[in-house]
């Protein structure tokens, strides 16, 4: 394997340095470094920053792919709206052909079930997601074609006819559906363009057939950064590491929150796979739970057991989340893109627990950060102005006194995949090569937090994203 030289960056903090890569790993730093074998490139970063690539802690990568080829129906201004919509989009596709939305929100969109779906599109099976990704909505058409075996997720009227309205069906319906994979090249594509170098894929469902279908992305290079799965189950890596195996996900319908000792069980099962684990808990009553959960298994906590989105912690909560050794995944985009919603909907005295940063720091809970997407938006850096900035698409701001600086916005990027909120990697001999070459010194960076402040993303000594 040929080598690669960065001359002329910012190593951490001091200009004018040099950067040899070798075999996947850091080799060489120092000033004007001696040309190296035949065959090894050469970048000239002009006194930009060299940083560790980013890492995206929580991210569901099949679902973000699938999004891209979906209809989006988050800024739709009403049921009028949405029907015409949808009715282009069905109308430019041949009858019979699956059609899929997504980001249906009852209070921009007007309520939706099956009749309402007939009435706009009775000659395509139709599903349409909600803005949360718990609930499917399907016509008659898609519900035909499931059989008439349905599980419990699939609600029924007073009549016991299904509302089309299908409860955390994702497994089952991907199952039944068996569609074929979307393209993830483009999903690849911009992460490396916006210095993204590891993801961790958090999806509850991912199986050994997903898990496939990513470790065949990772080895085409149409997902070419390192990844990291979790699962819902057991899942194992593949011998040539095309993926780790990450923390055991447990995810359950807040709407019907299981006994205690269903949860301490799934913790004690992580515990005896040697695997950690990752904690969906998006409400107060979800992370309650979680903690009682966490406070009662057996064994010590792993440094990497997490909290993902801590959608609201009260105040109370914090000092339990430390003591009990837990990191809190977030999104702080949530916070900007879905802000406005949330200062219309959540009770005034629950808007300060949302989606904590600061005082989670301060208490010495250890945070990431992370997109969430398809549920967020991909772009890292729009994330960290949210993280800066705390304020929503309209300019009101949500937990002012959750703002973090820029420097430590960037930082909840740069944790090990095993302890995502643990010290930021380095660049320094040694490490891995997997890096973000920025345009400029890193303090132009951080005053803009742009992803157009990336020059060049480096995985494994090999660059992935060049900016022309
Ligand atoms: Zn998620």
């Amino acid at each position: 394997m040929t080598g690669l030289v960065i001359r002329n960056a910012e190593v951490e903090g001091r200009g004018g340095l040099d950067v040899r890569l070798r075999d996947g790993l850091v080799a060489e730093i120092g000033q004007r470094l001696a040309r190296g074998e035949r065959g090894e490139d050469e970048v000239d970063a002009q006194g930009g920053a060299l940083i560790p690539g980013l890492i995206d802690h929580h991210i569901h990568l099949l679902a973000t792919a699938a999004k891209a080829d979906s209809l989006a129906l988050e800024d739709v201004s009403g049921p009028d709206d949405l029907a015409a919509r949808l009715a282009a989009w069905v109308s430019a596709r041949p009858a019979g052909r699956w059609v899929r939305a997504v980001g249906w929100h009852e209070r921009h969109a007007g309520p939706l079930d099956r009749v309402v779906l007939d009435a706009i599109a009775p000659d395509h099976p139709v599903r349409v997601q909600d803005q949360t990704g718990a609930l499917w909505i399907l016509n008659s058409r898609a519900l035909a074609q499931l059989g008439d075996d349905l599980p419990a997720a699939v609600e029924r009227d007073a009549a016991g006819r299904p509302t089309g309205r299908i409860w955390r069906g994702d497994a089952w319906l991907q199952a039944r559906l068996g569609r074929a994979p979307p393209p993830l090249t483009p999903i690849g594509a911009a992460l490396a363009a916006a210095g993204v170098t590891g993801l961790t894929d958090a999806s509850v469902t991912t199986d050994a057939a997903s898990a496939a279908v990513l470790a065949g992305a990772a080895r085409a290079g149409d997902l070419p950064q390192a990844l990291r799965l979790m699962s819902g189950g057991l899942l194992a890596a593949p011998p040539d590491r095309a993926f780790s195996v990450g923390p055991l996900k447990i995810l359950f319908d807040d709407r019907d929150l299981p006994p205690l000792e269903e949860v301490t069980g799934k913790i004690a099962l992580a515990r005896s796979l040697g695997r950690a684990v990752a904690a969906h808990c998006v409400t107060a009553a979800e992370l309650a739970v979680m903690l009682a959960a966490f406070d009662q298994a057996p064994g010590d906590a792993r440094p990497g057991d997490r909290i993902e989105h801590g959608g609201v912690i009260a105040p109370e909560a914090i000092g339990e989340l430390k003591r009990l050794g837990l990191t809190v995944v977030t999104q702080p985009a949530f916070v900007f893109e879905r802000g406005d919603r949330y200062r219309a909907e959540v009770d005034p005295g629950e808007q300060p627990d949302l989606y904590r940063c600061a005082s989670l720091l301060a208490a010495g809970v250890p945070v990431a950060s992370s997109s969430d997407a398809p549920y967020g938006s991909l772009d890292p850096w729009a994330a960290m102005r949210a993280a800066v900035r705390r304020q929503t698409r309209s300019g009101a701001p949500i937990g002012p006194g959750e703002a973090v600086d820029p420097g430590r916005a960037l930082q909840l990027y740069l944790g090990r995949f095993e302890d995502p909120g643990g010290p930021p990697r380095r660049v320094a001999l040694g490490q891995a090569a997997d890096l973000c070459l920025l345009k400029t010194p890193l303090a132009g960076a951080l005053a803009e937090l742009d992803a157009g402040a990336v020059a060049a993303t480096i995985v494994g000594g090999r660059v992935v994203h060049a900016a022309v």
